[in-house]
């Protein structure tokens, strides 16, 4: 059996499992380094070939994309990741990092129960950086934060161990204060990142090397070895004790929230139907014998399959065969397959359980931001926009 095969197997076994389950964004400011890290976490967890991450840019599927140099439409990926003995299955969807796309990054937000927020250890907070926050709180996802670009503090700024400590400790100052603003409650309990706490991770998605307080525990290794090693040209070894993908995707499992344990908080902020029916207690259960509940956050294009609807499923299993209610739409739309995300490509799936992102063929009627459903319901709230001034890529 080939090595996808295994992987997407694998995939599907963790399906079922949703407290094993994390759905996530990546989410910042243009050049921030959310494309690097993405596909360094894609090869770090065995998804892409570790010698094309970084130049196959896995997560840019569109060639406009590719010739534009930026990322445009909402792409997915799952891979899977095992922390303390257990297997996760990691379902990533990726946002647009240009402010005129807003609007796909307010639905990518919706699907997921957290968000890895992306900072140039150099620029710092920029406008994009605020932008992704405020919708990842107003729609109830948890924030992280990955510091990127710290190779640059030593080898272009030439920082030392205490230099350096500062800067990461006025990055994480500024998201905190951003975070305050925006969320004081969400603040209060425990949304703020902290370096102790693990909620933040540094180091260089170029150079595929990251570091954490639980990893600087785990390895002995502190901001002075880092610094040796950046200068003796160990980058190898320090990769190799410290790797990106490992300290990423740990915080992801231990400090995102499955969707068992995210669904009944974010249900009440993202919808707001009559919380006393059956349907309503399915999607606070997760429950995969419930009905039908799946949200559309994005409509892509297969050459082959046609109009593809991404989107996160709160309640019920999606099958083929199955005929769905669209919100705003008459009638009914007949599932023609169903599958999930691996690298840019589809993968097809005899059924995906609630808890899941999930890819279908044939709700001709949907758009992004559709309810799809078994049984006529009150529509997820519709997504704001955050709009801001258009700033482009120089
Ligand atoms: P995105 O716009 O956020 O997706 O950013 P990209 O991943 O495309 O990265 C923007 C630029 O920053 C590219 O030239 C990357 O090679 C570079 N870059 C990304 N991560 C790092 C890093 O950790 N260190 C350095 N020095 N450059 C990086």
């Amino acid at each position: 059996m080939g090595r996808r095969k295994k992987i997407v197997q694998e995939c599907e076994r963790l399906m079922d499992t949703p407290e094993n389950i994390r759905n996530i964004a990546i989410a910042a400011h243009i050049d921030h380094g959310k494309t690097t890290l993405t596909d360094n976490l894609l090869a770090g967890a065995g998804m892409i070939s570790s010698d094309l991450a970084g130049e196959q840019l896995a997560m840019d599927t569109e060639e406009d994309e590719q010739e534009r140099g930026i990322t445009i439409d909402a792409a997915n990926v799952s891979m899977t990741h095992e922390y303390q003995e257990t297997n996760h299955l990691i379902n990533l969807i990726d946002t647009p990092g240009h402010v005129d796309f807003g609007g796909d990054v307010t639905r990518a937000m919706r699907a997921v129960d957290g968000a890895l927020v992306v900072v140039d250890a150099v620029e710092g907070t920029m406008p994009q950086t605020e932008t992704v926050l405020r919708q990842a709180l107003r729609e109830g996802v948890k924030p992280a934060l990955f510091i990127n670009k710290v190779d640059r503090l030593i080898n272009e700024l030439q920082e030392g161990p205490e230099e350096m400590q500062e800067r990461l400790q006025s990055v994480i100052g500024d998201v905190n204060e951003l975070i305050r603003g925006m969320a004081e409650e969400k603040y209060e309990e425990g949304w703020k990142v902290s370096v102790q706490d693990g909620t933040v991770a540094f180091g260089s998605a170029l150079y595929n090397w990251a570091t954490s307080v639980p990893q600087m525990q785990e390895t002995g290794i502190d901001f002075a070895d880092i610094i040796e090693y950046n200068r003796n040209d160990e980058i190898d070894e320090l990769r190799e004790y410290s790797p990106l993908s490992t300290v990423v995707l740990d915080m992801v499992a231990e400090h995102f929230p499955n969707p068992v344990k995210a669904q009944p908080e974010r249900v009440p902020t993202v919808w707001r139907g009559d919380d006393t029916t059956e349907l309503a207690e399915g999607m606070r259960l997760v429950d995969d014998e419930g009905d039908v509940v799946f949200m559309v956050t994005d409509i892509g294009i297969d050459p082959h399959a046609g109009e593809i609807a991404t989107g996160r499923l709160f309640s019920g299993t999606l099958e083929r065969g199955q005929d769905l209610y669209v919100s705003g739409t008459a009638g009914t739309n007949r599932i023609q397959s169903v599958g999930i995300f691996m690298g840019g490509e589809r993968e097809e799936v005899e059924s995906v359980p609630a808890g899941n992102i999930a890819a279908v063929t044939g709700l001709r009627d949907a758009i992004a931001g559709s309810t799809v459903s078994s049984t006529e319901m009150t529509p997820f709230e519709s997504i704001e926009h955050i709009s801001e001034p258009v700033i482009t890529k120089s």
